[in-house]
């Protein structure tokens, strides 16, 4: 049996469960196999209704949900009560876009002829899901699945597995019998289910991500896995520091820097200490403390491990030459509080500036102009988010076109994701087709090319 922990207080236990077998995995995508044909035959319009459903039970249960989230993964509470209501709106959406076209019709070779491009679903998509977006990350892969007709087989992180049990009873209340399957357990199960659905959606680490995609490839299976960055925030000289420190400092600290988005490099092209002392600054302002209280901004981060990885982290910073600016400010002695580390003078070839550290962790980079700061920005593995702040229309326009990643802001911050837009990485952030919004379709759906000519000529 496995346990989920709270971070915040590490005595408590959300969830003790199974860490679930190769042939249990097997069984429940079994079950979720036989109830799709069930669900892709149903009218459009009655999957929109289920799905409107699931999402007016989850908003019902918005509060205790967020209750669960702030417990069991320690994000603070304005932004999981965010989550869920984003959650809601995923649910929504998807509800809706059951409705849209399910195809094209195209001019027939004869002239006669009907010939149509129809979309089907694949049978049983398995997600595969990591802690630190607990609800909408399941239900961004789960509502375009369910809505496109598929059934779904769901592996949530162990560390948000007593949220994840909540939200897959509340889906399931609203759904047909075994549509939907929870499977508990870690990199064992997750396997199993990369062996046995007919799809794989994957958020999480690129090493995980990259064996997921493997595997899925060697099955011959549609696979998608979104995964780590090394997200960088640009400030060029003509920048607005009043305005891009604030909101630099909050997407890399925000929820202990535990985003696939968070920022983790500042590259400044000018002034890097007056930079680095407007972020210090705006950083000492973000509350630390219990995720419960509304004000905080950083919580703790998820594990005991998580912790020392960003001490290692702060720990290598004067070996690599550099200076620590900010990283003692005090935080609460019980539950796995670190508290927020900036560092500058940097090589961005050291470690800290290529590897992920999920956690409040940030280092600032000095570049010499505008070329320097856009091949440090593309110099790591990593091609997820990346912002830069500037009042030039024309460094903007050379920016955007030149900064190599999935998402990137002009003036805003890194983290963040719009659910109706396409979502996802470049180089070994992402491996597969986008998520979300009405990409998601090209995914859990399958074109079938349909001629249907006359019985007779004439
Ligand atoms: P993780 O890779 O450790 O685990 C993710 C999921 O994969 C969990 O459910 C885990 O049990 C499962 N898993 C582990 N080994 C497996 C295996 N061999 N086969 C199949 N499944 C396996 O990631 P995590 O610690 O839960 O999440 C943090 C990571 O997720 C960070 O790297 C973060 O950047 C990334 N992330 C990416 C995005 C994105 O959309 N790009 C969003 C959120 C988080």
């Amino acid at each position: 049996m496995q346990e989920s922990r709270s971070p915040a207080h590490p005595d408590q236990v959300l969830a003790t469960f199974p860490d679930q077998q190769p042939g249990e995995v097997a069984e429940a995508v079994a079950a979720a196999r036989g109830a799709a044909p069930g669900w892709a035959r149903l009218p459009a319009l009655e999957r929109s209704q289920a799905l409107d459903a699931a999402a007016d039970a989850i908003a019902g249960a918005a509060a205790d949900l967020t209750e669960l989230g702030i417990a069991e993964v320690g994000k603070p509470r304005g932004e999981m009560a965010g989550e869920v209501a984003r959650g809601v709106a995923i649910l929504r959406y998807y509800a809706q876009a059951t409705l849209d076209p399910d195809g094209d019709t195209l001019p027939s070779a004869d002239g006669r002829s009907l010939l149509l491009s129809r979309r089907k679903p694949h049978g049983v998509a398995g997600c595969i899901t990591p802690w630190n977006f607990p609800v909408a990350i399941p239900l961004w892969k789960i509502a375009p699945a369910l809505a496109y007709g598929n059934a779904v087989a769901w592996k949530p992180s162990p560390a948000a597995t007593a949220i994840a049990r909540e939200l897959a009873a509340l889906l399931a209340a609203a759904l047909p019998p075994r549509l939907l399957a929870l499977v508990t357990g870690d990199a064992d199960t997750g396997q199993a289910l990369t062996e046995t659905a007919d799809l794989i959606s994957f958020t999480g680490s690129a090493a995980v991500g990259r064996s997921v995609a493997v595997a899925a490839a060697r099955r011959g299976i549609p696979a998608q896995a979104e995964m780590g960055g090394q997200n960088p925030a640009v400030i060029l000289p003509d920048a607005d520091l009043d305005q891009a420190a604030p909101m630099i400092a909050q997407a890399a600290m925000g929820y202990a820097g535990q985003k696939c988005t968070a920022t983790s490099r500042v590259i400044v092209v000018g002034d890097a200490e007056a930079a680095g002392e407007a972020l210090a600054a705006a950083v000492r302002r973000l509350p630390i403390g219990d995720p419960a209280d509304e004000r905080t901004v950083v919580g703790p981060v998820i594990s005991e491990a998580a912790m020392a990885r960003v001490l290692g982290a702060a720990a290598e910073v004067e070996r690599d030459g550099g200076r620590v600016i900010l990283g003692d400010d005090p935080v609460p002695e019980e539950g796995y509080f670190v508290a927020p580390v900036l560092a500058d003078r940097i090589k961005p070839s050291a470690r800290i500036a290529q590897e992920e550290i999920f956690g409040p962790f940030a280092v600032i980079l000095s570049a010499r102009d505008d070329a320097d700061a856009l091949r440090i920005a593309n110099g790591v593995r990593y091609g997820l988010a990346a912002s830069v702040f500037t009042r030039d229309l024309d460094r903007a326009l050379r920016f955007t076109a030149e900064l190599e990643a999935g998402l990137v802001r002009v003036n805003g911050p890194t983290s963040g994701v719009d659910f109706y837009a396409p979502f996802g990485g470049v180089k070994d952030s992402s491996a597969g087709p986008r998520e979300q919004g009405k990409a998601a379709r090209d995914f859990y759906t399958v074109t079938r090319t349909i001629t249907i000519s006359p019985s007779s000529p004439g």
